[in-house]
């Protein structure tokens, strides 16, 4: 099962702390992890192996959007930072839209995210 991560600036720490909470889960249940950019990178230093397509801002959430609608990325869960601007906010929109049309479970807290990864434990 591929799973998108994409996590704002202000967030990736976060996400590194959720990856890390969910090792087990992830392996065991045999997740592919592909990412924007910077996330992917943080999330490689911490031991996961991942696919990383551009940088957020450079498209990269364009790119995962895209795998959305092909059908080949089955969740995104995307760590949001609601206090900062964004320069991709227009990407941002078309991917949460793209999730919409293709019915594709989108998280954008951890919160949610979180319950995502319990459903798909084995
Ligand atoms: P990044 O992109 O992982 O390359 O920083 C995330 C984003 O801001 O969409």
């Amino acid at each position: 099962m591929e799973i998108a991560i994409i996590a704002h600036d202000g967030m990736k720490a976060e996400m590194v702390q959720f990856l890390n909470k969910n090792r087990a889960l992830l392996e065991a249940a045999d997740v592919k992890l592909i990412a924007t950019g910077t996330t992917g990178s943080k999330a490689e230093k911490a031991g996961f192996k991942v696919k990383k397509m551009l940088s957020g801002p450079l498209g990269g959430d364009a790119q995962i959007a895209a795998r959305v609608a092909e059908g080949k990325t089955k969740m995104v869960l995307f760590f949001k930072d609601p206090l900062a601007n964004h320069p991709h906010e227009a990407d941002v929109n078309m991917l949460i839209r793209v999730c919409d049309v293709h019915n594709v479970p989108l998280a954008t807290n951890e919160a949610s995210a979180q319950l995502f990864m319990n459903s798909i434990q084995r």
